[in-house]
């Protein structure tokens, strides 16, 4: 969306979540008339204010394709997640990959580092756990100021061997899982042809709930056995994949000037979906 086409949300005042994207249509038609995906790029308008100083409320309306994230997965699934959570739910958020960066399974080093030759976001890791700790950093900031009861964990070291390891992602999600914490995992998908796209990739340790099903309405769900049951959500981890790391998104987060805002609305999308599947 571009950038006058913000300030004209501005204008038409009220919109908040998803109740509030049927009045912006109501109120804005022109709004729904912009080409939604070049939101973040300056016109010849004035002045854009700061990130930091514009409420996340004027983040894009999800769609799909998604303004913000792109396409939801092209692989979707079926289930649908009924059992009732509680308003005070602990809600655990890690990273992916936080714990094996120079191995395998490291996540993607995204399509500017891949493709373009561009330098990594920070050289210890690949681009995707840079951004999976960001996003998480965020979704637990915003979540505590919006009443869960959301918490992070972080392995203390980003190569941990031994996937039995106590300090690991999966050892974590296994014990917490266990006493019934949800766990969710931050990712980023890897640029198309080779990535799926948005959505959860739930549990399968456990009933589906209302908070899987609210994150899949919100962001797309992958089949229920995904690859044939991954190995987080065999240990209670629900697997949300962002989007997928690649132009436009990858570059509003690499760019300086667009990054906390973007990290702000992709926040803001998640945790929406969050309060939402507690309510
Ligand atoms: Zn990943």
């Amino acid at each position: 969306m571009a950038w006058h086409t913000w300030s004209h949300q501005q204008r038409c005042g009220t919109h908040l979540s998803l109740g509030g994207l049927a009045l912006t249509l109501l109120l804005c038609p022109a709004t729904t008339a912009q080409p939604r995906q070049n939101w973040l790029t300056p016109q010849q308008q004035p002045a854009p204010q700061a990130p930091t100083t514009v409420p996340a409320t004027q983040c894009p309306a999800s769609g799909n394709p998604d303004p913000l994230l792109g396409p939801r997965t092209r692989m979707p699934g079926r289930w649908v997640g009924r059992g009732a959570v509680k308003p005070d739910l602990p809600i655990v958020v890690m990273a992916g990959h936080a714990d094996s960066q120079a191995m395998a399974s490291a996540g993607t080093p995204g399509f500017a580092v891949d493709k373009r030759r561009q330098a990594p976001m920070d050289p210890r890791m690949r681009d995707e756990l840079y951004w999976n700790l960001q996003v998480q950093k965020a979704v637990v900031r915003l979540g505590r100021t919006r009443g869960l009861n959301i918490s992070a964990y972080t392995p203390p070291a980003l190569t941990i061997r031994n996937d039995e390891d106590p300090r690991t992602n999966w050892s974590q999600a296994k014990t917490r899982s266990a006493r019934g914490d949800y766990i969710l995992e931050i990712h980023f998908d890897a640029y198309r042809p080779y990535g799926f796209g948005s959505g959860l990739i739930p549990a399968i340790n456990r009933p589906l709930n209302a908070l899987d099903e609210s994150l899949a309405q919100a962001f797309g769900r992958f089949p229920r056995l995904f690859r044939g049951g991954l190995g987080g959500p065999r240990r209670g981890i629900g697997i949300l994949e962002i989007a997928m790391l690649e132009p436009p998104l990858e570059n509003k987060l690499r760019n300086p000037s667009t990054r906390s805002r973007t990290l702000e609305c992709i926040a803001e999308r998640v945790v929406n979906a969050l309060v939402q599947g507690v309510s």
